[in-house]
């Protein structure tokens, strides 16, 4: 089988990503999400968690040595440095599960979910870039509505993230996400037809 057309998804934090993903997924497209293979990497045991613990100590472990993930957010979104260095150890890690999965995929086209898509060169191999936005203000009362987190914590997130306006000069395409979930639903059936067009396109024309 031909390597996938791949669909790059991204997004702000709170702008929708995961909504998105898992309204694709119910109708049968395939998801590789780098925020699921991050949190399979740091199972307790793992290579990944425990060069972490290594080097931040055990503040960043639950009782039950799993990873505390609000210690560690709250950790590196507070110290660039911290941040780098986890971003170092996880991101080659992550991205190559997901070329794992790309090359073992049988679809004819697929999304790769990554909140760090636009910011890293990493994923230069996708063939398109999906980007959800939202009003930064519903982002954080997503967000806040979501997450164990505060508005100190997203909005730091937010500024360490791309800003709204690069993020939509880089897109192929954009979902709009400030209405409601059938306005979001509608524009998701849309594109995915669009994609499954694309994908036949390529797949005809090698
Ligand atoms: P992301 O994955 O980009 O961080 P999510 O998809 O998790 O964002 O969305 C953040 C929160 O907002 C979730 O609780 C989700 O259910 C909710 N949400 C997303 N889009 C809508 C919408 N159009 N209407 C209402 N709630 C929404």
């Amino acid at each position: 089988m031909a390597q996938p057309y791949i669909v790059g998804l991204t997004g702000g934090i709170g702008s929708g990503k995961t909504t998105v993903s898992n309204m694709l997924r119910s109708q049968g497209v395939e998801v590789i999400d780098a925020d699921e293979i991050s949190r399979s990497l740091l199972t307790p045991g793992s290579f990944a968690l425990e060069e972490l613990t290594r080097h931040f100590g055990e503040q960043i472990l639950n009782a039950d040595n799993s990873l505390n993930r609000a210690a560690l957010r709250e950790l590196i979104f507070n110290d660039s440095a911290a941040r780098l260095w986890t971003d170092n150890l996880l991101h080659p890690l992550i991205r190559e599960a997901i070329l794992v999965l790309v090359r073992n995929s049988n679809s004819g086209w697929l999304v790769l979910s990554a909140p760090l898509l636009l910011e890293s060169a990493a994923y230069g191999f996708v063939d398109r870039v999906l980007v959800v936005d939202s009003p930064e203000q519903l982002q954080i009362e997503r967000s806040l509505q979501r997450d164990n987190a505060n508005v100190e914590q997203i909005e730091k997130i937010m500024v360490a993230q791309l800003s709204r306006k690069a993020r939509l000069a880089a897109a192929d395409d954009i979902i709009r996400n400030d209405g409601d979930i059938a306005h979001l639903q509608h524009q998701v059936a849309k594109l995915k037809l669009f994609y499954e067009e694309q994908a036949n396109v390529r797949h005809q024309t090698g």
